[in-house]
């Protein structure tokens, strides 16, 4: 496995600057065709660190305006991190976060949300004892009280298992319907760009798919998405694009049909 991952590093990636701890960030770009559209989120050799442990070692990724990206990589390999950079609840502590145009890096959680950064985040956390409805409605702290529910309707109409429940507590939903609400409390906040952290993590496999045409209809209405998924396979299949990530690093890209397809991607990546 090693030999292998280091036959296509070899093949396919080219050095790129090192970081701070003297670390050195390869890419390996599989894709022929240039990708479409202006960038939303440009992120340059992003580092970041937990105390004195580094785990983003100098990333640097895009995002097009109405693609759809995913993230994948195996445990441990940083993507719910970058994805926290990105929202600015974890430090980039080197580096640049450019969101349309405009440097971010520093910016407060807030200030990014209200820019149209929005963050379904790993292991959904919703407020259990909180009702549905009020759930959502957290989600919308940066938008004006009258667009509290029209946006309602909005997510009542994308789900309609939380119109019916909307006065329940969050935690009485089954997984997929947690799954569906920290989902639907990420729109309201009406991303630009929708930051989507393991939405498959821990469901029933027919679930699952429902919650990936939920993703690919967004995608189809021109939201811009970063995914993150440990369900590589489903990930690249939906993606437009895609990056993998090891240790920290972007180690492949490409577009998502095209990693999919590639034995020796599949085989030393993705475990398929
Ligand atoms: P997973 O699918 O397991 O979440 P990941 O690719 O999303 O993997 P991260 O969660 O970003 O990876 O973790 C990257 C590294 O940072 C791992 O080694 C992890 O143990 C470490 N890490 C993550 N969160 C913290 C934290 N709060 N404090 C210290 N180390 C952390």
């Amino acid at each position: 496995m090693i030999q292998l991952r280091q036959r296509i590093a070899q093949l396919l990636t080219t050095e790129r600057p090192g970081d701070d701890s003297g670390d050195t960030t390869s890419t390996g770009t599989i894709s022929q065709v240039p990708r479409a559209g202006r960038d939303l989120l440009q992120i340059r050799d992003v580092r970041s660190r937990y105390g004195r442990i580094q785990v983003l070692h100098g990333l640097s990724i895009n995002v097009g305006e109405g693609e759809l990206v995913a993230l994948v990589g195996a445990n441990g390999a940083g993507k719910t991190t970058l994805l926290r950079c990105i929202s600015g609840v974890q430090p980039a502590s080197a580096g640049t976060i450019m969101f349309e145009n405009q440097a971010i890096t520093s910016a407060r959680p807030a200030a990014r949300v209200r820019l149209g950064i929005c963050h379904s985040p790993e292991g959904r956390q919703v407020f259990g004892p909180m009702s549905i409805e009020d759930n959502l409605i957290m989600g919308a702290y940066t938008r004006p009280t009258k667009d509290i529910a029209p946006g309602l309707n909005e997510i009542y109409d994308l789900f309609p298992i939380l119109r019916e429940k909307r006065a329940l507590p969050a935690g009485t939903l089954s997984g997929g319907q947690q799954q569906m609400l920290a989902l639907g409390r990420a729109l309201m906040g009406r991303p630009k760009l929708l930051l989507l952290d393991e939405p498959s993590m821990g469901l029933a496999p027919l679930i699952v798919e429902e919650i990936f045409r939920i993703i690919r209809g967004l995608k189809q209405r021109g939201m811009t998405v970063l995914l993150v998924e440990q369900n590589a396979r489903a990930a690249l299949s939906i993606a437009d694009y895609a990056y993998v990530l090891e240790t920290g690093k972007v180690m492949l890209e490409g577009r998502g049909s095209e990693l999919l397809a590639n034995d020796d991607v599949r085989r030393a990546y993705l475990g398929m």
